[in-house]
């Protein structure tokens, strides 16, 4: 099996397909696999797959109990009490830098299953399998092809000419360490007019920042970005302005992340060959879900090939099983709510639990969870540290 992109999707489905047994190399144009950005959020519903996939989380990142959300003026607008839905959905809630969550997912996995330096520039299905050209000339034959190639995915490009298009929003965003700050297992949103912000410890002393601004195709970058997120920021909270304080322009140059999100294809391949994460659904991180959802793909990918179907009729089952939960999740993230105060506003209103619970049935039912609990197999098999 080949698998193009060596990001947390590509490696995730390595790692579920090697365990199945079967024979799988990743291609990676990189000339090493490594993480970039800040953190991510891993759900219950990513942490299940993550388990099923043997990855030791213990101690990775900081496990989650509360994320407040209020407006700059200090307004709640609601308290999401992540140990509920923790205990709800069975399994923790973590925020986790990206470099560590893809050396837990690494670890184990033989070195010489990743070919890097191999840029896929073309995909052909073949009488009896899938072929993947590379730039330099080589190629490769499988009997499929999973492309986990990322938001502008060449084995996308293969059949599915809809491009993603951009929100209109974009992140800055990376870690930063301040201990005092970080030593919390609370993160906290506040949502104002013309953009909103996050701050979330990430584990041993660093926290997660992510300041969302207006972006447009024709952006330039300003020529101190920190000056930028400064005359935006500054005054919303104490801990924001400590933060803003120890922030250069440095710790800003991989941002801004603009938002995109693909419209949900309704093939997601062509023959012995399909897509995973980023490459079938990019979504903006609204609810911290891209990486979650790359997770669940390979879930039911794998699943998918455990059957007696043949590779191609597999696939169709895959893509058929994942597109409508994924579309739900994606269309969720592109709504103004996230970015709008007024739109929050009535949620101050509701109450005390409203969201959780919300937030709980959202994440159970677009997540497979019969499939997962079958998958994983107890109710709590996973370690909570
Ligand atoms: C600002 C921001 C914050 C986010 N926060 C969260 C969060 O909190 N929680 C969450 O779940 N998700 C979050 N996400 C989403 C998450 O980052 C993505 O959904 C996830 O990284 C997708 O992983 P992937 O493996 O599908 O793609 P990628 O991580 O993009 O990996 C694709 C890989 O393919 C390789 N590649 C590309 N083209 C080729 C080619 N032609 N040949 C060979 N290799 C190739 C690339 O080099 C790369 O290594 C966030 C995204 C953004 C932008």
């Amino acid at each position: 099996m080949l698998i193009v992109g060596a990001g947390v999707g590509g490696i995730s489905a390595a790692r579920g397909l090697l365990r199945d047994g079967h024979d799988v190399t990743v291609f990676e144009r990189a000339s090493a696999v490594r993480a970039s950005g800040g953190a991510v959020t891993i759900w219950p519903n990513g942490a299940k797959v993550l388990s099923q996939l043997g990855v030791d989380m213990a101690g990775a990142g900081q496990v989650l109990s509360l994320v407040h959300v209020s407006t700059a003026t200090g307004r709640r607008v609601a308290a999401i009490d992540v140990t509920a839905l923790n205990a709800e959905l069975g399994a923790p809630t973590r925020m986790v830098p990206r470099r560590v969550l893809l050396e837990r997912l690494m670890d184990d996995l033989p070195l010489g299953r990743i070919r890097c330096d191999a840029r896929a520039v073309a995909v052909t299905n073949t009488p009896d399998g899938v072929r993947v050209d590379f730039a330099d000339g080589t190629s490769a034959e499988g009997d499929l092809l999973i492309g986990a190639d990322g938001r502008h995915s060449m084995v996308r490009a293969a059949f599915n000419t809809q491009d993603a298009v951009p929100t209109g929003w974009c992140s800055w965003q990376g870690l930063v360490e301040l201990p005092d700050l970080a030593d919390s297992d609370v993160a906290v949103i506040i949502i104002d007019k013309g953009g909103n912000l996050g701050l979330s410890p990430a584990g041993n002393g660093s926290l997660q920042w992510w300041f969302d601004l207006p972006w447009s195709p024709g952006f330039v970058r300003p020529d101190s970005p920190i000056d930028t997120i400064r005359s935006h920021f500054t005054g919303w909270s104490q801990p924001v302005d400590r933060v803003l304080a120890a922030l250069t322009n440095d710790d800003l140059s991989m941002s801004p992340f603009p938002h995109f999100r693909h419209p949900i294809p309704r093939e997601w391949g062509q023959g012995r060959f399909t897509l995973l994460g980023d490459a079938a659904h990019t979504m903006p991180p609204t609810l911290a879900q891209g990486t979650n959802q790359a997770l669940l793909d390979t879930m039911v990918l794998r699943r998918a090939l455990a059957s007696p179907r043949t590779v191609p009729e597999a696939l169709r089952w895959y893509g058929k099983t994942r597109r409508r939960k994924v579309a739900a999740v994606s269309w969720v993230t592109s709504r103004q709510i996230s970015h709008g105060e007024s739109a929050m506003k009535p949620a101050g209103l509701l109450p005390p639990g409203f969201v959780t619970r919300v937030l709980t049935s959202f994440l159970r039912a677009v997540s497979h969870s019969r499939m997962s609990a079958e998958a994983t197999g107890k109710l709590w098999p996973i370690d909570t540290r």
